[in-house]
């Protein structure tokens, strides 16, 4: 009989983050299969766990989910352990429970931490709707369309991010965000946690000194219908205005503004040049 993939969650700072039934499952499986066999063995040799442990990461997640799966059909119960929190959201795991699903293997998960939702239900911005968007990609395209996103999007967004990049992701971000809240949250369930709920330039004075593990919230864009009800309210030179203070460029605001107006790009464009 083939055995069982179990996903446990385990914490993302405090040691005592961790479920009775976790603690009852890494006990009893085979083998754990860890993203850094190091970091999972502080945690098991803090409940006096002691298991073979498995190297299972972004690099060889590919390779390893196939002896993982060998050893489960095998009949070996395994659980698929991160450095902190879920495995999957942002680290890996993936890949081995889409292949232990294709081979009819049962996978079992053991709910736990996880940072995104640790932070969001802290930061007083909506929980009703909310997307999660791990980390904004570095690819200039893709970031841009991302951002564009958030922009956009009237649902509250997560946002991870490694500490050393936080900075240049505050500052993409001013361009888009108007005055929608933002709340930094950091080193969740740590000595040093802290929600930090100012606006986006008072956090880009305090960025330089802020250490640790981070995440964003950011509130949801509730006035975009109304904001576009308004724009034709604006004069030319005020709508164009309204998309220069986002960052965007003069042929970008050109075609916003005809959008937004239904009208022609050139119509535009020699209204804009008539009225400079
Ligand atoms: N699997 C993890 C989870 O369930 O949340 C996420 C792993 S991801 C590689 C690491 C990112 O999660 C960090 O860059 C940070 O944005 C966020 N994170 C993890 N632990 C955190 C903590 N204690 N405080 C704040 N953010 C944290």
């Amino acid at each position: 009989m083939a055995g069982k993939l179990y996903i446990v969650a385990t914490p993302i700072g405090n040691l005592d983050d961790i479920t009775l039934r976790a603690l009852k499952i890494l006990k009893e499986v085979n083998l754990i299969a860890a993203e850094d066999t190091r970091q999972t063995l502080k945690l098991l040799n803090h409940y006096d766990i002691s298991k073979p442990l498995i190297s299972y990461h972004r690099h060889n997640e590919d390779v390893k989910s196939d002896v993982l799966i060998e050893k489960l059909k095998n009949g070996e119960n395994i659980a698929i352990v991160s450095d902190a929190g879920t495995p999957g959201i942002c680290d890996p795991g993936e890949e081995v429970i889409k292949k232990a699903i294709e081979e009819n293997i049962e996978v079992i998960p053991i709910p736990g931490p996880c940072a995104m939702i640790t932070a969001l239900i802290a930061s007083g911005i909506s929980t009703k709707e909310f997307v999660f968007l791990g980390f904004l990609p570095l690819n200039k395209k893709l970031r841009k369309q991302k951002l564009e996103e958030i922009q956009k999007s009237d649902k509250t967004i997560i946002l991870y991010e490694a500490p050393h990049k936080m900075k240049a992701t505050l500052l993409d971000l001013k361009n888009i965000l108007l005055n929608r809240k933002i709340v930094l949250a950091r080193e969740l369930t740590k000595i040093h946690e802290e929600f930090i709920r100012k606006n986006i330039d008072e956090l880009l004075n305090e960025i330089d000194n802020l250490k640790g593990e981070m995440i964003l919230i950011i509130e949801g864009n509730s006035h975009v219908e109304n904001e576009k009800n308004n724009l034709y309210d604006l004069s030319l030179e005020e709508h164009y205005k309204y998309y220069e203070k986002q960052g965007f460029d003069k042929k970008e605001i050109i075609k916003k503004i005809a959008k937004d107006r239904k009208l022609n790009k050139n119509e535009i464009y020699m209204q804009f040049i008539d009225k400079k």
